[in-house]
């Protein structure tokens, strides 16, 4: 590789962001990615980190590791020992790694001549695949408004683990009566007991939601997991509790399905990996994210053929996108009107 550079693009919410692993800080208005950039004589790539203080990562931290890369035998023509060399790297942020696993992909794509989904020998379904948007935890008017502003999509996601909960879901319904929702705890419910108690609560209120994320701490303990997954009357879908494709059997166990994100995968081939490995298991596969712009974006999106659901909505919560990639109209991906054909499909605005 002749040249990697990498740098911190400040995101800007459209509104501010909370759910339950942030109400202590109060939510927030802006959030640190870092873009990376490799090239080479013939070809430019592009990739993203969405570090998350959830998995302890900084952008600060993601864009030294990035810059002490001085030697660096990362190639387009050998995507797999491209990694295999990141993997020895010690102590490599799983957000880098997603990086360079996004621009190497790019690369190798784009010198194909192929969208990075038909590299991959996954194709893609244009008008087919529905994104949810995700509205945050907030006052009950808040979150009233907030749908409101959402009527374009078809499904919402309503973070959940607040005091607040139940008024948030009636909020939530008055502004929006009928659409399909999914729920996400984030970990808040600390007990089995209080998470069945509200899972019953949810299904003897609506008859719409359809999933529910992470219910309990991801460290819950294997039995607590399976005495709720055995009482659930909604799907439960691991996403603290599930990185890479070692956390998969365990989750086959405890929960109904997986929630796979390339920062937590460390880029989309072991995204690939752990939903195909999911899917051999029985469990449901959705796809999700951090808040990112469409770089990473829409790498998630070329995986949507291994997917139930997606939840990839994190660059139209912002309003400073510097990329533009798969579009989001209505909920629905499409890459159609993409300038850039080949590898994640991805241009500068
Ligand atoms: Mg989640």
């Amino acid at each position: 590789m002749e040249k990697l550079s990498a740098c911190i693009v400040e995101l800007h919410f459209v509104n501010p962001w909370k759910i339950a692993s942030s109400q202590s800080t109060g939510g927030s208005g802006t959030h640190k990615t870092v873009i990376v950039e490799l090239s080479d004589s013939s070809t430019h790539a592009i990739g993203e980190a969405a570090p998350s203080s959830l998995y302890a990562e900084s952008a600060a931290g993601t864009l030294a590791f990035l810059q002490s890369l001085d030697y660096c035998p990362l190639s387009f023509d050998d995507v797999p020992g491209s990694m295999t060399f990141l993997d020895s790297l010690p102590g490599i942020p799983m957000a880098a790694k997603c990086a360079l696993n996004l621009a190497l992909l790019d690369g190798a794509a784009k010198r194909a001549g192929k969208p990075l989904y038909d590299f991959l020998g996954l194709g893609f379904r244009e008008n087919y695949h529905i994104s949810s948007f995700s509205i945050g935890i907030d006052s009950p008017d808040v979150i009233y408004k907030k749908v409101l502003e959402a009527a374009p999509y078809p499904v919402l996601k309503l973070k959940v683990g607040a005091p607040q909960d139940k008024e948030n879901f009636a909020a939530l319904r008055a502004a929006a009566p009928d659409k399909a929702v999914r729920v996400d705890a984030n970990e808040g419910w600390k007990t089995k007991e209080h998470a069945l108690q509200m899972l019953e609560w949810l299904v003897a209120t609506d008859k719409k939601i359809q999933y529910c994320e992470q219910p309990m701490p991801r460290d819950a303990k294997l039995e607590d997991l399976v005495w709720l997954k055995t009482r659930s009357p909604l799907p439960l879908f691991a996403d603290e509790a599930c990185h890479t494709v070692k956390d998969v059997a365990r989750c086959a166990e405890g929960f109904h399905g997986v929630n796979v994100k390339l920062v937590k995968t460390g880029g989309v081939s072991m995204a690939f990996e752990t939903l195909s490995a999911a899917r051999k298991l029985g469990l449901k596969t959705m796809l999700g994210c951090m808040i990112e712009t469409s770089v990473q974006i829409s790498a998630a999106a070329h995986l949507a053929e291994l997917t139930d659901y997606l939840d990839i909505d994190g660059s139209i919560l912002i309003n400073n996108d510097p990329y533009l990639g798969v579009t989001m109209e209505k909920g629905i991906l499409s890459f159609a009107d993409t300038t850039e054909k080949h590898g994640l499909m991805v241009a500068p605005r």
